[in-house]
């Protein structure tokens, strides 16, 4: 029987290229997406044509009633989940003394708070403890987590660490009950976060100096990851978070 994913930000970058794996591994693949309507529904077209399935579900993965409503609509389209992937995320670039309750919740609402609520919905239709079949859940860390991110990036590397933390500690949680945890940190990774930052051509050459391997990475370079982490044949990871950084 197919499985059902959802991956939440996935209308492009890391998460777009998880959903495409995801399809051609014969997922039911749930794309979400906060405001870019037309590039998830050409992925989800994408997918289809090569004989997938999938089914694009805008929400604002920082908004519980918003989450609660993905969640619904998933059941109702593809019946329980097996797979999250708490990948939605923004970068910001502000330094600490010019923090404000709009710059700082709006990021950590969206990297942890979306996280948060998005694996209690999960865990709700997952776990032996709620009546659920087991399941998976993978949380998009970064190497900011440990290295501090780029510049300007205190928050982001602040939400990146409690992602890890988070991770850690819900493996704990949730491990007897079926559902596996574990964490992804990407490096320097070809997409359109990094536009704040003077975009691929300023992420290429940084990763000339920064990344051991001399290049940065692409999106389906962490997918593949992403899936793997998903599949039977990571049956005994858990409570991992895997560096997926060209050794940086
Ligand atoms: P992109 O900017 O390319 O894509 C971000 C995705 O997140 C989009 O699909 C966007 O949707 C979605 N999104 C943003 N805010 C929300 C929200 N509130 N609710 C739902 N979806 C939302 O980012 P990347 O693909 O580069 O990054 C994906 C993840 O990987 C992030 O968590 C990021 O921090 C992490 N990461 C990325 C690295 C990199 O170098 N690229 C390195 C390390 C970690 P929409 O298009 O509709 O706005």
């Amino acid at each position: 029987m197919k499985k059902t994913i959802l991956i939440t930000g996935a209308s492009r970058g890391i998460g777009a290229e998880i959903a495409r794996a995801a399809g051609k591994a014969d997922y039911k693949v749930g794309v979400n997406y906060l405001g870019s309507k037309a590039a998830a529904q050409a992925l989800v077209r994408e997918i289809c044509d090569s004989g997938g399935e999938a089914l694009a579900l805008q929400a604002d993965v920082s908004r519980l009633d918003d989450v609660e409503r993905l969640f619904c609509e998933l059941d109702a389209a593809y019946g329980p989940l097996d797979v999250l992937v708490n990948n939605a995320g923004k970068l910001a670039n502000f330094r600490v003394d010019t923090t404000d309750e709009s710059n700082l919740s709006g990021l950590f609402g969206v990297n942890m708070f979306g996280a948060f609520y998005c694996s209690r919905e999960a865990i709700r239709r997952m776990s032996h403890a709620h009546g659920g079949k087991g399941g998976c859940i993978i949380n998009m860390s970064s190497v900011a987590s440990r290295l501090g991110g780029l510049s300007g990036g205190a928050a982001y590397a602040a939400s990146k660490g409690a992602m890890d933390a988070f991770t850690l500690s819900l493996a704990k949680e949730v491990g007897l009950e079926g559902v596996r945890v574990n964490g992804l940190r990407p490096g320097l990774i070809e997409t359109e976060i990094h536009e704040m930052h003077g975009g691929l051509a300023h992420v290429r050459e940084l990763a000339k100096s920064l990344v051991p391997l001399g290049r940065s990475g692409t999106a389906a370079e962490v997918a593949a990851v992403a899936l793997w982490l998903a599949s039977d044949a990571a049956s005994y990871v858990h409570g991992a978070v895997v560096d997926v950084s060209g050794g940086r």
